[in-house]
């Protein structure tokens, strides 16, 4: 199908984009397009303006100070997966962006389009629920930073707010000795998480000190794995803990039925990825 007609500016600053944001009534922002466009095209959203991010130049980097990595929203999924910064500093969130979809898609998708649209089946709100991130979100009435799990509210529901536009993702750089690893299995057709398991752990004198989980796929928001970590810590790090702990990955959880894979299979296959990704989680903590 083809959208309805809209306008379409591209503003080259944030003042200017949430002034036009402000300005025109239904008017939405386009960021990489991999979501809202299929929508428009299906006529799910039909937005009267489209408000194009991509040449806001002060909304694309990827830069570390005092132990923040900072990312603005428009870096796409590929410059997560291949940033260096990353690689070295928050491991886990690269690995989370070089799963999604294939190259055309890391190509264009952004870390702020995917966590706004809050797709349940996504892989970022896993990793960035392991790893406690905030994210910075401006509108003409100012700014302010929520905590992850205070912004994804629901599928496809976060708490954004009417004339915001997310403008930065934070999360900590790793402290020394921690051992991370996203793993999903995924749906055959579309690529989506089935169950995504991002794992952190940390251990000292055999003991597991930390441990930091994020699930998604599993139900209609992803959830930190509270019960798993309360499990892990202070624990051996062995796999027999890791095994044990893995089965609580969807206690209390209800979880999403579909024609591919029915709540139960859904939970069961929770615990496995959760497993899995503890183990490689503990085989790269030093
Ligand atoms: P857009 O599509 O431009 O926007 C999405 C929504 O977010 C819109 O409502 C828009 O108004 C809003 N928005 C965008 N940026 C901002 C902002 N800065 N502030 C406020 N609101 C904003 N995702 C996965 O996680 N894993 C996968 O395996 C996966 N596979 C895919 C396979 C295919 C074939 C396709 C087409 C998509 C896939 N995706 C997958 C989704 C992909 O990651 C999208 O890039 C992402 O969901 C949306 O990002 P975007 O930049 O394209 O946003």
């Amino acid at each position: 199908m083809i959208a309805q007609s809209f306008e379409y500016s591209a503003p080259d600053s944030i003042a200017e984009a949430l002034r036009l944001l402000a300005s025109h009534q239904g008017s939405r922002v386009l960021a990489g397009g991999q979501s809202l466009i299929p929508m428009m095209k299906l006529r799910l959203s039909g937005p009267a303006h489209l408000i194009d991010l991509a040449r806001i130049a002060e909304l694309n980097y990827i830069g570390e100070t005092n132990g923040s990595i900072r990312i603005g929203a428009t870096s796409t999924h590929n410059q997560l997966a291949t940033s260096d910064t990353l690689r070295q500093s928050c491991p886990l969130l690269a690995e989370a962006a070089a799963r999604i979809g294939d190259v055309q898609v890391r190509n264009l998708g952004t870390i702020g389009g995917s966590v706004s649209h809050n797709d349940p089946a996504a892989d970022y709100p896993a990793a960035l629920q392991a790893l406690r991130a905030q994210v910075r979100l401006v509108s003409q009435r100012g700014e302010r930073t929520l905590p992850i799990d205070k912004f994804l509210l629901d599928a496809f529901t976060t708490a954004l707010e009417p004339g915001e536009i997310l403008a930065e993702v934070i999360v900590p750089a790793d402290a020394p000795g921690l051992g991370s690893a996203y793993l999903k299995h995924q749906q055959p057709a579309s690529g989506f998480a089935v169950a995504g398991v991002a794992a952190q752990l940390g251990m000292k004198g055999g003991k597991i000190t930390t441990a930091r989980l994020g699930i998604t796929g599993v139900a209609s928001n992803s959830y930190r794995g509270a019960a798993v970590e309360a499990a892990l810590e202070g624990r051996p790090a062995q796999d027999s803990s890791l095994a044990e702990a893995a089965g609580l990955a969807a206690k209390g959880v209800e979880a999403l039925s579909d024609v591919y894979a029915a709540a139960d299979y859904r939970a069961h296959i929770a615990g496995v990825m959760t497993r899995r990704a503890l183990q490689a989680a503990l085989a790269r903590a030093k």
